[in-house]
């Protein structure tokens, strides 16, 4: 058995859909075209099968080994938004960046260092789908999308290797990256968004976000927190709420909800931070 064939049928065995992808050659790409702009990365989709694109992506063994069997040297792509998203940092631009939204916190789960220099950090499912550029040399695979996954060969000649293995616990999403992921609503300036009474809504609004801070469930709470902490932080730079009552409303919140104090402080300062920077305009009075 080849240890692609292997991995292959382990990710399925996990729950994973995987699909064969096109490989690496002299020439190119096993696609034959001499024009392929992303060799060894795109999905055989041809001959009937994988007809249906990723929904094709199987977990079945007798399937894998079909395919794997027909083409030996088939890239590993793994079906993403399922059991995990995973989020494709380039160097330097997607590292820098990525620096400085999280700052020094270190990312626990799965890692795949890729055969280009990259990396690809596994994390819990958010549900968003892919997004190209989400910061500059950071792409999201969510649901609909997939990723090479060692021990894939790359069109340099270097392999994609795991740096911490699959089977490493996924870590949430950042709250910060979530953010970007689930934009909050920004309603401009004569919209149907415009409000009558800015202060009423801005009480009403801050009551929702505790309530929701206190009922999210487990392993959505530190970013539920973050993004209530983000819109409050866009009214108070409104002058519609005051950051003291925005912390002491979402601090006890949380606490319900069963965050750890230290958590709480930092989530809640950096969320009011990010949304202060960016007013809800709508509200402007
Ligand atoms: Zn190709």
């Amino acid at each position: 058995m080849t240890p692609l064939l292997r991995a292959a049928l382990e990710h399925a065995a996990a729950g994973v859909p995987v699909l064969p992808l096109h490989s690496p050659t002299v020439t190119g790409c096993s696609c034959g075209r001499a024009d392929c702009d992303r060799p060894g990365k795109h999905p055989r989709w041809h001959r009937g099968l994988l007809r249906h694109g990723l929904h094709d992506a199987s977990t079945r063994p007798e399937v894998i080994r079909r395919w794997w069997t027909r083409w030996p040297r088939a890239n590993l792509g793994l079906r993403t938004g399922d059991r995990f998203d995973v989020c494709d940092v380039d160097p330097p631009d997607g590292v820098a960046a990525l620096r400085a939204l999280v700052g020094a916190r270190r990312f626990t789960g799965p890692v795949v260092r890729t055969g280009s220099g990259g990396w690809h950090l596994y994390l819990r499912p958010t549900g968003a789908g892919n997004r190209a550029g989400l910061l500059p040399g950071v792409d999201w695979r969510g649901a609909g999308g997939y990723v090479v996954a060692p021990p894939s060969r790359h069109a340099s000649g270097r392999d994609y290797r795991w740096i911490r293995p699959p089977a490493a616990p996924l870590a949430d999403c950042p709250p910060e990256l979530t953010v970007l992921l689930f934009p909050p609503q920004q309603s401009a300036p004569g919209s149907a968004g415009w409000v009558r009474h800015p202060d009423r809504y801005a009480s009403a609004a801050l009551a929702a976000e505790a309530d929701a801070v206190a009922a999210a469930p487990v392993g959505t709470r530190n970013s539920t927190l973050y993004r209530a902490a983000y819109r409050l932080g866009q009214l108070a730079a409104l002058d519609l709420l005051d950051d003291r009552d925005i912390t002491v409303v979402l601090a006890d919140a949380a606490r319900r909800g069963g965050l750890g104090r230290y958590e709480i402080t930092r989530t809640i300062r950096s969320g009011l931070r990010t949304g202060r920077r960016r007013p809800r305009l709508g509200l402007a009075a």
